[in-house]
């Protein structure tokens, strides 16, 4: 891969591996193992493969490698290592660095399964989490000791979409040699700049905005060579999280439109916000891209644009979110994000239900919530379909 190339050209081209016969499309290495020359060379691969040398396909796969350097060349990290879910990789990521007696701050408003493995799973094992709110600095700097190995957060929250300035939060985790972990799916790879503003270490869902077409599970972690191949794939290798080689090629193919999807997609949702703003069934309208949004100086620089989902307030409650979902003609009640069909979601009763009322209230998860996230169709017969959806509600 050239290292000239732009990221368009990169993301159709990067890290190509080419079988013997020449294919154009990237071949699916469906395989469990590769077969040595001899036992000469099966020993000496166990030593140490090379970059073109495969073991077993738990270790890595010529397909699953394709899709870690095209998405490593996105991100702008060292090197990447798949994974079977967003969750794996978030679990990697964590579990792979820490050991009992670690203290760890996190962000409070995250997604439950992050929130589980935070608040239920590390601390069984010894780790020492302590929550802030992610958007309040002193809290950081309060919480963030000499001995903190570790922070981590959802750079935009899930789903209320308040923005944590991962430049700030960074410097004050590195004044004290914390290692600063960032989900960033809100952000998506495409307007990610999250290496340069500090992060050490980027985990995205790629069932999210990377397959963007709704059809598989994975997950990617990203970071300096020595994190993913000494931290990372150790943990990995043995407790098998892997991505699969067929994963792989759906997600290679995801990341030759993503950044005409996502763009596209993010134009929609500014459109969308800016349509709904002010509508007289609406409490509040979320969208880190108006220049309403409380943020918005911070979203700029972060990552230039709002992303592909806004949330809408219902002040009629429960009652009318529910009416409101149920005259959607063309977006679809379902729970996914950043796919190509616009997905609304309620999370009060469905991605976080687990929590308790007065949980949701703390993190803005108001009965009349809605998470809107804004797919390929035309914008405008979108906007046509939620306002009448709010007519009815
Ligand atoms: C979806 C999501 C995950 C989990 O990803 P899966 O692929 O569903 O395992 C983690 N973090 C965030 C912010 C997500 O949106």
């Amino acid at each position: 891969m050239s290292e000239k190339w732009n990221t368009r050209t990169a993301l159709v081209h990067g890290g190509t591996r080419r079988s013997q016969y020449g294919e154009v499309s990237e071949a699916i290495f469906l395989t469990q193992g590769f077969v040595y020359d001899s036992a000469e060379a099966a020993e000496a691969r166990f030593v140490e493969a090379g970059a073109d040398e495969f073991i077993y396909a738990r270790y890595g796969n010529p397909t699953v490698a394709m899709f870690e350097e095209r998405i490593a060349r996105l991100e702008g990290a060292e090197d990447a290592f798949a994974t079977a879910s967003g969750m794996a990789a978030v679990n990697a990521a964590l579990m792979s660095c820490l050991r009992a007696g670690d203290h760890v701050v996190a962000a409070r408003a995250l997604f439950g399964s992050c929130l589980y493995i935070l608040e239920d799973l590390l601390p069984r094992f010894g780790v020492e989490v302590t929550f802030v709110d992610g958007t309040d600095l002193d809290q950081w700097r309060a919480a963030i000791r000499p001995d903190t190995t570790a922070i981590f957060f959802e750079s935009t929250a899930n789903p209320t979409l308040e923005v944590i300035d991962i430049r700030v939060v960074a410097d004050i985790a590195h004044e004290h040699g914390a290692l600063v972990i960032v989900d960033n799916v809100f952000a998506t790879p495409v307007f990610s700049r999250a290496i340069s503003l500090g992060a050490d270490v980027v985990v995205y869902s790629a069932t999210k905005h990377i397959d963007g077409q709704g059809r598989a599970l994975g997950g990617v972690v990203l970071g300096t060579r020595d994190f993913i191949r000494k931290t990372v794939e150790p943990y990995m290798k043995h407790t098998g999280g892997a991505m699969s080689p067929f994963t792989a090629w759906i997600m290679l193919k995801g990341l030759e439109t993503i950044d005409l999807r996502v763009r596209a997609q993010a134009a929609s949702t500014l459109k969308l916000a800016e349509a709904l703003e002010g509508h007289p069934k609406l409490a509040r309208v979320l969208y880190p891209g108006l220049p309403t949004h409380p943020q918005n100086a911070l979203v700029k620089a972060q990552t230039g644009q709002g992303g592909t989902v806004v949330s809408l307030d219902l002040a009629g409650g429960q009652g009318a979110a529910f009416r409101f979902l149920n005259a959607l003609e063309i977006a679809v009640i379902s729970n996914n994000l950043g796919d190509a069909k616009s997905i609304a979601t309620h999370p009060a009763t469905t991605t976080h239900q687990r929590l308790t009322e007065d949980q949701r209230a703390a993190l803005g998860i108001t009965p009349g919530l809605i998470r809107f996230s804004v797919g390929l169709e035309d914008p405008d017969d979108l906007i046509a379909d939620v306002m009448a959806a709010l007519d009815r509600a």
